[in-house]
């Protein structure tokens, strides 16, 4: 199954970056996009089906609205190729019902996340770099551990409790575990492979708690 790829006509491909300033962000729903991600890494019998991801496997494919976007941004230094949000509609009265209908226009109902994806990005990664991409996004929807440290399923609606999660340290676990890791990863390991400058035992002695722990 070939990954889909962003719409030729969107300006992301014959953008004049002179004019950046002026021309505003195009922004393209994708249902396509939806189902692949949902056939390869989600259902059971996906081609790339990701166990970590089950929990999404509860809710319909509307959980999550998928759209490319003509340009990435920038956020401390770092250029953002990918985001996933819950969506959360801040605004009541007009300026509610108005931001409902832009979703609505969008993806033809109000999805509870939004995965943006940038299409020049998507046109010039690699099929292992765009999989990479996609999981780190969907890694950042997160499920509530009940007291057994397994999954909650609420009583009343049988479903998972989501949330959008943070990454574990650079990455997530399982992102460097499928497709190897990032340069800022491979940092990591190179730093941690080195050994501590400062040993264990010298942190234990700066820190209160570990302190205590050690008494
Ligand atoms: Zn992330």
């Amino acid at each position: 199954m070939k990954r889909p790829m962003p719409p030729k006509d969107m300006e992301a491909f014959n953008f004049d970056w002179s004019m950046h300033n002026e021309v505003p962000y195009d922004f393209h729903p994708d249902e396509d996009l939806k189902d692949w991600v949902w056939d390869t890494f989600i259902e059971e019998e996906g081609s790339l089906c990701n166990p970590d991801h089950n929990h999404l496997a509860y809710y319909s494919r509307d959980l999550i609205g998928f759209m490319w976007v003509s340009r990435p941004f920038e956020k401390g230094g770092r250029i953002v190729f990918g985001q996933c949000e819950q969506t959360a509609i801040m605004a009541g009265g007009w300026k509610r019902k108005r931001q409902e209908l832009q979703m609505v226009q969008w993806f033809g109902y109000i999805p509870k996340y939004i995965i943006t994806v940038c299409a020049g990005f998507a046109e010039s990664a690699s099929d292992a770099e765009f999989c990479a991409l996609i999981e780190h996004e969907l890694y950042h929807i997160g499920y509530e551990l009940n007291h057994e440290g397994e999954m909650y399923i609420s009583p009343t609606t049988g479903l998972p409790k989501l949330y959008l999660r943070g990454h574990d340290v650079e990455e997530f676990h399982g992102v460097v575990q499928r497709y190897g890791a990032s340069p800022d990863v491979q940092k990591m390991v190179e730093l941690a492979n080195d050994g501590p400058t400062i040993s264990r035992a010298n942190i234990a002695h700066a820190c209160g708690t570990c302190l205590l722990k050690l008494a």
